[in-house]
């Protein structure tokens, strides 16, 4: 059995030896948010593009505008005017913010510290040489390199793609992720279940945390406990990128999912985990798809996907894997957990204090889903531990559609 970090590394070893050469797409940038950048954007020219006012005030030569001296003001440059004439000595001009500052000034000084008497301004403040004012290429000349293919797009990148006149981006295709419930008790969420059956959560859970995670979900239809079913709706999931599997992966007679795989001829690169929930977690590859089976209480799949198949969907994204954003909080309500598996227990971060305080939330165990509308995070309770005192740092997972 691996350590959940242990099968991270694994998943993350294998998507990278399988990725190969991902299609591209050109998308308008309007709708190119959470793609993976599959070009260089570079500047079109310097930015700034001219020597940039940072302030409202007097454009003024610094050696002219020392404390108490006056200039008169002969002008005034708004954003946008095209400056042609340089300041002449003696003189200031007002500026806007974002305007350009004229040959000759090499100082901003901000209306607020000046006086107005008609023509003549009045410095308050002794004045440096360059004060606000950004030069013409400081932040980026000509031809530089300012979004690099990998990049996932945010609303930074995406800004920065703007500005540089990129109107359309080459990205990658997002990769498909086939969704594939398990279980004789699951019936669709559409139909009203007998008093022994269950809807089928776990492809709404899985559709929303894949479409987040940037993967294309595609939602097959539940496959009951029985192998000929099982194989049949494995072989429509295999054609897509990975093949999410809920429930079957278990000790128990009918879960039947890692044998079914097995005889399709599926490697496996682990089949279980020293964490709970999600032990059973499965991870391999059958012909072109990778297949996670997962185990099907709802939290225990919620948790499993975030700890493993993010990481393959980021790198058949055509970007790094994100980093597992684990960090500390202190601990505002005393433990007690059974030690030898890691817990992620659903939890309250609350940041009221001036360092986070964290509570593991009471729950009925992996299949109570209610519980985790509340948690705002997983409780990591390491597997050498038992009793954990309020007051301890200890280790927490964001749920990564809420922090
Ligand atoms: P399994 O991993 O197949 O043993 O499933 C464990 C439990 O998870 C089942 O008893 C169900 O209560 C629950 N479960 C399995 N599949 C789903 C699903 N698609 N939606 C919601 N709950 C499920
Ligand atoms: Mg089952």
């Amino acid at each position: 059995m691996l350590s959940f970090e242990d099968a991270r590394q694994l998943v993350i070893a294998q998507s990278k030896s399988h990725a190969g050469i991902r299609p591209t797409l050109g998308l308008p940038i309007t709708d190119a948010l959470g793609h993976t950048l599959a070009q260089e954007i570079r500047a079109d020219r310097d930015y700034p593009p001219f020597n940039r006012s940072t302030r409202d005030g007097y454009a003024v030569r610094a050696t002219e505008a020392t404390q108490t001296a006056s200039l008169r003001c002969i002008g005034e440059i708004k954003a946008g005017d095209t400056v042609s004439q340089p300041l002449s000595p003696g003189t200031c001009i007002q500026i806007m913010t974002g305007a350009a500052v004229p040959a000759g000034a090499d100082a901003v000084v901000m209306i607020e510290f000046t006086r107005r008497s008609n023509e003549a301004i009045t410095f308050e403040r002794a004045t440096q040489l360059g004060q606000n004012i950004v030069p013409r290429g400081s932040e980026a000349h000509a031809g530089d390199l300012a979004l690099q293919p990998g990049l996932r797009l945010g609303f930074a990148e995406l800004t920065v793609a703007a500005q540089v006149g990129a109107s359309t981006l080459r990205c990658h295709k997002k990769p498909r992720v086939a969704i594939l419930s398990t279980g004789d008790e699951v019936v669709p969420i559409t139909e009203s279940p007998g008093p022994f059956h269950i809807r089928n959560s776990n492809t709404v859970s899985l559709t929303a945390q894949i479409q987040l995670a940037g993967g294309v979900p595609v939602p097959l239809v539940n496959a009951l406990d029985r192998v000929d079913d099982l194989s049949a709706k494995i072989e429509q999931g295999l054609r897509d990128d990975i093949l999410v599997l809920s429930g079957g992966v278990s000790m128990g007679k009918y879960d039947l999912v890692e044998s079914v795989l097995k005889g399709m001829g599926a490697e496996f690169f682990f089949d279980a985990v020293t964490i709970r929930p999600g032990k059973p977690t499965v991870f391999g590859r059958c012909r072109n798809a990778f297949v996670f089976g997962l185990p099907g209480n709802p939290v225990s799949t919620m948790v499993t996907f975030q700890l493993f198949v993010i990481p393959a969907i980021d790198i058949l994204s055509g970007t790094a894997p994100r980093p597992l954003p684990l960090f500390e909080a202190t601990l505002a309500e005393p433990l007690h957990e059974k030690s030898g598996l890691t817990h992620f227990l659903p939890a309250r971060l609350d940041w009221t204090a001036s360092v986070p305080q964290v509570s593991a939330l009471r729950w009925q165990g992996s299949g109570d889903i209610s519980t985790l509308t509340r948690a705002n995070c997983f409780l990591v309770v390491p597997a050498d531990r038992s009793d954990i005192p309020v007051g301890e740092r200890v280790s927490v997972l964001p749920r990564f559609d809420v922090l």
